[in-house]
């Protein structure tokens, strides 16, 4: 349980070729698919066809499990939890701490199945692995500290001793997304791992490889393999026989389902968290680097296009500096490398699905429509992928507009000019969502004070989203419509604790001591009560 297993094969045959089509290259080897979707638990004999969206190359046909699979996967981690629980720490972290290694070592390896299957830049599928290790390590590393036991103050001073304890809930259900495959399956459940729970898994169906690659790679660093089971399945089917089994959900996805998932927790009073949706603002302040605002924004518009929970959809830009930026930032965004491949060279991938490519196009159609201008991309590319949409600048969006307060989740992006930071506030907080928020500005003590009129759970500050996140020592996670609870940080693994309280009573009891009468017990009570106010205790 505690050494590392040996590494697999690799999942796809190389070499890098630059002379022939990258997507010829990288053949995905059947038996190591088959190594992969072997990992499902699922009985069905049910299998769904999986797709590359790069060219829409068959990919594998997933096992699909049914009802009775979740039980039976919550039955195998049950067992495996129950072991796990009891493992020292340290047998907990160093599995950790190889798992942060082994995502390095098998880097061009992810980094090609994730391109792959989601069809996104492979700078892109980089910065997941990035978090993972991040996270991996962060938690390692900090373990002690958020889950040693710990003396707390009694309420008699030296004489009532308390031992507060974290206990791990048991078996957590992780639903997660497509949008970043790889860090959304596994991140989250990390925490949950070393806190020593089990999990069960159900990722999205149109990224199932991927997920799949995590539970090898989570094995290989020597966690047990019953300790993290996946099922595969659409989530309206699984979804309910996972929250009636598990003791807590940790759900990324959109706000439609986090709803329905909050309504079953409730129903069952399990806790969850739930990474939802956002429409996200930038502010560019009159006093911003504009070059280096314009560079942040066509990262924080159009990373994995668009497709990220934490990506900017709104631009708020004050009069003094819009026409600076606004030119600079179209420049910028026209001479981006659009492409569907798997080298470095790629400044935005495709969409993962038509679905996705329907929205951005009725999104920018609705606009037009309606009178905003379009000042950078706005059409389907079908000559690059078969889901490629432009990376697409809309100017003129007013609240008829559907794209002005609904999220796209694709390469869309309006910009307004205000003239007054007070009302670029207060529309930056218009709407239902309070994911993230960016504001660039030359004074950073001002971002900052401005940051905390912003009803987001992160604000970068000269930055679109992933100073924030990246920054796994502090929570991330949304207000109102875009979540409750937090990943990262003490919050992101304390919610898969439950604590617990040990007070032992020396000495004197709670009650009348000493034939003491009621009233002189209440006199004694009151006396000390206003003696440790006055030394300053808590
Ligand atoms: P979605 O809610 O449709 O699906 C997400 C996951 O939930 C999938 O695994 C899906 O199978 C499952 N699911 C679907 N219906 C379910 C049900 N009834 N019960 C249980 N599970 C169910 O979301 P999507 O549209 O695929 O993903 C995009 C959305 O996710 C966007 O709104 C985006 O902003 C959000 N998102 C948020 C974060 C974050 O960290 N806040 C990260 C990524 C994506």
């Amino acid at each position: 349980m505690s050494a590392s297993n040996p590494t697999p094969e690799p999942l796809i045959e190389g070499p890098h070729d630059p002379e022939h089509d990258p997507r010829a290259t990288y053949v995905l080897e059947p038996s190591h698919v088959t190594r992969l979707t072997d990992r499902v638990l699922a009985t069905t004999g049910r299998t769904l066809p999986l797709t590359s969206p790069l060219d829409g190359a068959p990919l594998a046909h997933m096992p699909q499990s049914s009802a009775e699979d979740v039980e039976e996967a919550f039955r195998r981690a049950r067992i495996a939890q129950a072991a796990w629980a009891k493992t020292p720490l340290e047998v907990r972290t160093a599995a950790l701490l190889r798992l942060h290694d082994i995502v390095l070592d098998r880097l061009p390896e992810i980094l090609d199945l994730i391109t792959l299957e989601s069809g996104k830049a492979r700078k892109h599928a980089y910065d997941e692995v990035v978090h993972v290790a991040l996270t991996a390590r962060y938690y390692a590393r900090t373990a002690h500290q958020h889950l040693d036991s710990r003396r707390a103050p009694g309420v008699i001073p030296g004489l009532t001793r308390v031992d507060h304890h974290r206990i791990p809930k048991g078996v957590v259900g992780i639903i997660s997304p497509w949008n970043y495959p790889l860090t959304m399956a596994v991140s989250d459940g990390l925490p949950a791992l070393l806190a020593g729970n089990a999990v069960v898994t159900k990722p999205d169906a149109q990224t199932m490889l991927t997920a799949l690659l995590g539970a090898e790679m989570i094995e290989q660093a020597g966690f047990p393999r019953d300790l993290w089971v996946v099922v595969a399945g659409p989530g309206r089917e699984l979804g309910t026989p996972i929250i009636e089994r598990s003791d807590y959900i940790c759900f990324t996805g959109s706000t439609a389902t986090g709803k329905l998932i909050a309504r079953q927790c409730a129903e069952r009073l399990i806790g969850c968290s739930l990474e939802l949706g956002g429409k996200n603002p930038m502010l560019v302040l009159r006093d911003a680097d504009v070059d280096k605002a314009a560079e942040g924004a066509v990262r924080a518009a159009f990373s994995n296009g668009g497709q990220l929970c934490v990506s900017v959809e709104r631009m708020f830009v004050a009069d003094q500096v819009y026409d600076r930026f606004v030119e600079r930032f179209v420049a910028r965004t026209e001479a981006m490398t659009l492409g569907a491949g798997l080298d470095w060279e790629i400044d935005m991938g495709t969409l993962i699905s038509q679905d996705q490519v329907d929205t951005a196009v009725a999104h920018v159609e609705d606009a037009v429509s309606k009178g905003a201008r379009v000042l950078a991309g706005g059409k389907a590319r079908p000559d690059l992928a078969p889901y490629f949409f432009e990376p697409t600048i809309l100017e003129g969006v007013t609240p008829d507009m559907t794209c002005f307060g609904t999220e796209t989740f694709g390469p869309v992006v309006s910009l307004y000019r205000f003239h007054d930071e007070a009302d670029a506030i207060a529309r930056a907080n218009d709407g239902e969502y309070g994911l993230n928020a960016s504001i660039y500005s030359q004074d950073g003590r001002r971002a900052r004070e401005l940051a905390q009129q912003v009803k987001c759970g992160t604000v970068n500050i000269n930055e679109g989203f992933a100073a924030a996140f990246g920054s796994v020592d502090s929570p991330m996670g949304g207000m109102r419509e875009s979540g409750m609870g937090r990943r990262q940080g003490a919050e992101g693994i304390h919610r898969y604790t439950e604590s617990q309280t040990v007070a032992t009573q020396r000495g004197i009891t709670l009650g009348q001591n000493f034939g003491m009468g009621a009233e002189m017990h209440a006199k004694l009570m009151t006396a000390s009560l206003r003696v440790l106010k006055k030394l300053g205790r808590a």
